[in-house]
């Protein structure tokens, strides 16, 4: 298993990795990092975003380094900002150029490299067992030089696999899978291991939420099957921008740090580089005290499928289980009286439909009433044939209340949690429902106090992300009396797009931008927004240039990226069909692409 317990809250033991003064992984806390988005040849405008994302709190600053003008570029960046007394740790993102990472490695606190573009060129070629070895070979090559130049510089590597950007090699062995993205770094990181070299740190990102948990995961089982214990650096690619950006990333990154994987956490935004750390500070600090929350029984996990999407299989009661999509109940319990006019009867909650004006209208609203509430009046005065609203949480859970679901499987669970550990108390009870085999569905519902959306959404797709990527729950409750019943029902939209399970407007995959982007990925982004968020059924991409932005944007269906000093290429999947295109016309160019295929509809 990639953790040590389901039920009990344990970070993963890793290697302590020294970047500059500033350590990471082993008993350290969690690293927040950014990365610059201008190019390192304009040593001041660097400089000057290093020194931002460090006074906004980021223990390390990237930056990408194309060729060797650039890693020169760090150099110089280093010694200004330590003439302004700034000792930020730098780190050197390197993709393809072998050199440029070996001149960074002699400047900087760390480097990152591509395993998927380390020695890799696209040929078409498939490989026999002898030519994948060869390439293995040819890989060692060229990697235990840079591990030289790490070690004689006391500079830290990161092995960093992108599941867009994947080895010719390793996409004809595996595919693009979480199995090829972890034997992607293995390879790596059964050199560094045979060279003795320590100071490696490892990451698995996707704009897929679903695979980098999943990736996360086999590769913390992997290297504890051949006992490595490289710290994690995680996070969640190509996010965008926005409430979904933040709550895409909370998806993934929350998963992960609930199962006590993470050492480092980069939050990816196309915004300025200093909004990522907010972020990442509210992440990291809700599992700080985690290790304290309340115990939760130990449960037999053999249907617990850890590295790959199962739904649980439930009977379709009212509007919730079955066949029925995930669905989202609004909360309208603490409000008194809830006038019912606008409400259609649904049984014993209400349809939201005729609420609130879609697309924000919850497909249910609870008021409270024809509740059962099981933790405190028992089950045995319920009839069995009715379609009962059953509350209850983790202390109902007896052979008995098991016994009496399974054997009545039209009533729907409110299941509930006041744990810190919400998704281990929660995930322990959808595994007991399993392991009894009821059928019941679950309305999935927590009550947060946050007063503010920034870390009530966070927070909220770090829980509910965590069992909906597990395929637990038939639907998701919020409750915040602070906040407008419109803004939570907004975020439970956003958290299960996150998550995956139910798309209600199109998904936009927009990396955060670097030095590499020559256009404004920002306001272009807002733009193509505005314009195609209505188009639940398409996936949008919008990348800062050519070099990355085409393996990077995965299985988008339309790509919009920088070709050149404004200058745009459009995709459709992966096929090139307008080149270089002026920018002032290329979001026009998008819309009327999108129409010639017969996609678009009308707001
Ligand atoms: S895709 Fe975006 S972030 Fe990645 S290298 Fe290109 S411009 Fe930079």
């Amino acid at each position: 298993m990639f953790c040590k317990s389901l039920t009990k809250y344990n970070r993963r033991k890793t290697n302590i990795v020294n970047v500059g003064n500033i350590p990471l992984g082993g008993d350290n806390p969690i690293r927040v990092q950014s990365m610059i988005n201008v190019a390192t040849t304009d040593i001041d405008a660097a400089a000057v975003q290093c020194e931002k994302i460090a006074k906004a709190g980021a223990s390390y600053v990237r930056a990408a380094v194309q060729g060797i003008s650039e890693a020169t570029a760090m150099k110089i960046i280093k010694l200004k900002l330590a003439k302004r007394k700034k000792h930020i740790p730098l780190i050197a993102d390197v993709h393809f150029n072998r050199n440029a990472a070996k001149i960074a490695a002699q400047y900087v606190e760390k480097v990152r490299i591509n395993p998927g573009n380390f020695i890799d060129k696209k040929t078409g070629k498939i490989l026999d067992a002898s030519e994948y070895d060869a390439e293995l070979q040819r890989l060692r090559d060229e990697f235990v030089p840079l591990i030289s130049i790490c070690r004689q510089n006391k500079t830290a590597l990161r092995i960093g696999v992108n599941h867009g950007s994947l080895s010719e090699r390793i996409m004809n062995r595996y595919g693009d899978t979480p199995e090829g993205m972890v034997e992607s770094a293995m390879e790596f990181l059964r050199i560094c291991m045979d060279e003795n070299f320590a100071d490696a740190v490892v990451s698995m990102k996707s704009s897929n939420t679903r695979v980098m948990i999943y990736a996360y995961r086999l590769l913390a089982e992997k290297m504890d099957a051949e006992a490595m214990n490289f710290p994690l650096h995680i996070g969640v690619t190509e996010t965008g921008d926005g409430m979904d950006a933040r709550i895409k990333s909370a998806v993934g990154i929350g998963t992960l740090l609930a199962d006590g994987l993470g050492d480092t956490v980069r939050v990816s935004l196309t915004e300025a580089p200093e909004n990522e750390i907010p972020v990442a500070k509210i992440l990291i600090s809700y599992f700080k005290n985690r290790k304290h929350h309340n115990p939760v029984p130990d449960i037999n996990t053999k249907k617990y499928f850890p590295y790959g999407y199962h739904q649980r299989k439930t009977k379709a009661s009212n509007i919730f289980g079955g066949k029925n999509q995930i669905a989202v109940v609004a909360d309208l319990s603490h409000v008194n009286p809830v006038y019912d006019r606008d409400f259609e009867e649904l049984g014993f909650v209400k349809n939201g439909n005729k609420w609130e004006p879609a697309p924000n209208s919850p497909d249910a609203v609870y008021t409270g009433s024809s509740l059962f509430d099981a933790a405190t009046q028992g089950i045995t005065i319920l009839s069995d044939e009715t379609e009962n609203l059953v509350r209850c949480d983790i202390s109902c859970f007896n052979s008995n209340f098991l016994d009496w679901i399974k054997q009545n499987p039209q009533n729907i669970l409110m299941l509930e949690t006041g744990n810190t550990n919400a998704v281990a108390e929660l995930r322990a009870c959808f595994l007991m429902l399993e392991n009894a085999n009821a059928k019941n569905p679950v309305i999935i519902r927590r009550a947060y106090t946050d007063q503010g959306i920034e870390s009530m959404q966070i927070k909220a797709a770090c829980d509910f992300g965590a069992l909906l990527t597990d395929g637990f729950g038939d639907a998701v409750c919020l409750q915040d009396s602070s906040m407008e019943s419109r803004d939570l029902t907004k975020i439970c939209f956003s958290i299960l797009q996150a998550a995956r399970v139910r798309f209600s407007k199109a998904e936009f995959i927009a990396c955060p931008s670097c030095g590499r982007t020559l256009f404004d990925i920002q306001k272009t982004l807002t733009e193509i927004k505005d314009k195609t968020l209505h188009l639940a059924h398409l996936k949008i991409a919008v990348m800062g240039c050519i070099v990355n932005g085409t393996g990077e944007m995965a299985d988008a269906d339309y790509g919009y990226v920088g070709a050149g000093a404004e200058k745009i290429s459009l995709y459709k999947s992966k096929q090139l069909v307008k080149r270089n295109i002026p920018q002032e016309n290329a979001v026009d160019e998008l819309v009327a692409l999108i129409k010639e295929n017969g996609q678009w509809a009308e707001k």
